[in-house]
């Protein structure tokens, strides 16, 4: 059965960066379970895995573009650092999750100088090419309620409680 839309694929994936450095990977857990299609993985994953099949093995790179996104400079605010509850502690690479109009925003402290603070609110692999190695163990159809959910269900996959 080859990948295509509405299939539940499991992969195991290492993904590296420019430099070599392992960014994630499913070696040591289970694999990831997705459903071709509805969005689970960034667009130029899905690419790279339409038409392959189960025992395939894949490497591809994928610009940040079909990423997540190129860096954008709007994302990039500074604030004094007494708008922080604990100014103090403020400290470059400090992560924080904002609720913003359109939900959680991940910000990343990456400047400080005097009392400005500069939060990222891209993505931290915005701006970066993803270079992905991938075997994929599985392709099977999805269940009916699967597809509605956009989710793949069972035991390796989404729990509902
Ligand atoms: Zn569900």
């Amino acid at each position: 059965m080859q990948i295509k839309k509405d299939k539940v694929v499991s992969i195991h994936y290492t993904l590296t960066d420019d430099a070599g450095k392992v960014l994630d990977s499913s070696t040591g857990r289970g694999p990831l379970f997705y459903i071709q299609g509805h969005g689970n993985l960034i667009p130029g994953l899905e690419e790279a895995l339409e038409g392959k099949s189960k025992t395939d093995k894949v490497k591809t790179s994928i610009p940040p573009e079909k990423g997540y996104g190129v860096k954008m400079d709007e994302m990039i605010h500074q604030i004094s650092r007494s708008h922080f509850e604990e100014p103090e502690s403020v400290e470059v690479g400090m992560q924080f999750q904002a609720e913003m109009d359109h939900g959680m925003q991940h910000l990343t402290v990456t400047a400080i100088e005097g009392d400005k603070v500069t939060l990222d609110g891209n993505h931290p692999l915005a701006g970066q090419t993803l270079h992905f190695d991938v075997d994929i163990v599985d392709v099977r159809e999805a269940s009916k309620e699967e597809l509605d959910h956009g989710h793949v269900h069972g035991p390796e996959g989404h729990h509902h409680h």
